[in-house]
């Protein structure tokens, strides 16, 4: 049998972080006392109108100008009828055939679409369950109903768990840095679907999909989508056929549940909505939109490439703009060396002497300046100190600041040359381990270690490690 190709769509809801809610002048919320952010338009009284919220329309327009959609000239809201006690009108406001964000790419993954839409009502489940005979009941909480939300749909690019996820995080990243969101999972201000399937490798048929249901972090996201792609491998694989679903996967026990079938597929009558005029965005507000956006991650990240970085290291940075902005201070003072180098040090011994100190916040907020930061990496670079010297040099700069050439000088971590002093050094650490100058000889290379490392401590890590290596090879 053919080997199987996973394929991933996912659907995205972003709350966005307006002040009042998509048609009413209640506050957004999260945490408050329930049902005290209401008022008739978001409960559904009688006769009252929807108003779009101005602000959620500029809010979609900039994450359609984000991910590079097309913006409808004319969308139109539809009401999307459903009964369930988290929607008190027995419909959703949301945008159907014609969204406000048409088709557009983040990164490798093309989107479908983004409309505009408003949130459902929170429904708590409080005691035990059962019908009838259960002490448990439903409670609904209004304040989230009518919160703006953006749905962000995208094609079936993805092609595994991993990735999906590691997508999933470059938009939740993006939404962020535009400041239109909270992106908050945990708290349902960002809530990922993701609709899977297989099919045979090199087939360009879409196989029938499952749709999985509102998984609350990237990780269970990951885990979701290959414990079903795991499950819809051995189906297959055993001569047996996907049925379309929809499931619910329990991030504690790993197991997927079926939430409804096809055949309890909602029919959800869409019709035009008839209380609110198509949104016909003007010139202006487009222009604004696009001049709005900050340098985004998928655009950083190939900037850094470009300057030499590894994916991981532009990506690392690309996701924290103030680090970002930081290490180009840094790329800045340090005329002549390479970015990557930079770039490693400030994302990699710099986080971690920040971490090791307990230091709140990054780079940015430092003691270290950044010209400071380039002047220990030259010194470094130069061989004026070792690696290790250059980690205790930062170790202290991060406590205290200061030029690193005087705490080199202070702490007299200035680098042994291929000194007599270092020389004897070496001999020193030979005479006081025969057993590996033994295994040397022998041609384990791996026992070099012990006399490298004797050496180390004898010049408190401030020998040249190749040079070491060298004086080692040159007396066996
Ligand atoms: P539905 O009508 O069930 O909502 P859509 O065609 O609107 O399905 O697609 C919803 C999401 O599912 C999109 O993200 C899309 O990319 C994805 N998708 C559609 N078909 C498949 C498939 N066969 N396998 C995986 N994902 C799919
Ligand atoms: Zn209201
Ligand atoms: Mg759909």
């Amino acid at each position: 049998m053919a080997e199987l190709e996973a394929v991933i769509g996912l659907e995205i809801h972003v709350q966005l972080a307006t002040k009042t809610k998509m048609f009413c002048g209640c506050e957004l919320s999260f945490g408050d006392e329930p049902n005290v952010h209401t008022c008739p338009v978001c409960l559904a009284h009688p006769g009252v109108l929807p108003v779009p919220n101005e602000q959620a329309i500029r809010y979609a327009l900039q994450i359609g100008a984000a991910l590079n959609c097309e913006i409808a000239p004319r969308s139109i809201f539809h009401r999307k009828n459903y009964f369930y006690p988290d929607s008190p009108k027995a419909y959703q406001i949301s945008q159907y055939d014609i969204p406000i964000c048409g088709a557009g790419r983040l990164g490798d993954v093309r989107i479908h679409r983004a409309h505009l839409e408003e949130d459902a009502a929170k429904m708590i489940h409080v005691g035990e369950s059962g019908r009838i005979h259960g002490s448990g009941a439903s409670l609904v909480d209004f304040n989230r109903g009518g919160t703006p939300l953006v749905e962000i749909v995208t094609e079936p690019d993805l092609r595994d768990a991993a990735e999906a996820a590691q997508w999933a995080r470059l938009l939740r990243e993006t939404i962020r840095q535009l400041g239109v969101s909270d992106v908050n999972m945990e708290e349902g201000s960002l809530r990922v679907d993701a609709n899977v399937s297989v099919r045979p490798a090199g087939s360009e048929e879409l196989g029938t999909k499952t749709e999985l249901k509102n998984m609350n972090s990237f990780r269970f996201l990951q885990r979701g989508v290959e414990a079903e792609l795991a499950r819809q491998r051995e189906l297959v694989e055993s001569g047996g056929t996907v049925e379309q679903e929809t499931l619910h996967f329990d991030p504690a026990s790993g197991s997927l549940t079926s939430l409804r079938s096809k055949e309890e597929a909602h029919d959800y009558r869409y019709f035009p909505e008839p209380d609110l005029v198509p949104l016909v965005p003007s010139e202006e507000q487009l222009r604004e939109a696009r001049e709005s956006l900050p340098e985004l991650p998928v655009a950083r990240i190939a900037r850094y490439q470009e300057m030499g970085l590894a994916y991981d290291v532009a990506l690392t940075l690309a996701t924290d703009p103030r680090t970002a902005g930081y290490f180009e201070n840094v790329v800045e003072a340090g005329e002549g060396i390479e970015p990557r180098v930079l770039a490693n040090w400030v994302t990699g011994e710099l986080a971690a002497a920040l971490r090791q100190a307990e230091v709140d916040g990054g780079a940015a907020d430092s003691r270290i300046s950044p010209p400071d930061l380039a002047k220990l990496v030259r010194l470094v670079q130069e061989k004026k100190i070792s690696h290790g010297s250059g980690k205790k040099v930062l170790a202290a700069m991060v406590k205290g600041g200061g030029d690193p050439e005087k705490i080199v000088e202070r702490e007299g971590l200035a680098q042994m040359s291929d000194s007599g002093e270092l020389e004897a050094i070496v001999e020193k650490a030979m005479a006081d381990n025969p057993d590996a100058v033994e295994k040397i000889r022998e041609g384990n290379n791996k026992a070099i270690g012990a006399i490298v490392g004797a050496v180390m401590r004898e010049t408190k890590g401030r020998a040249d490690g190749g040079e070491v290596n060298r004086l080692i090879q040159e007396k066996l």
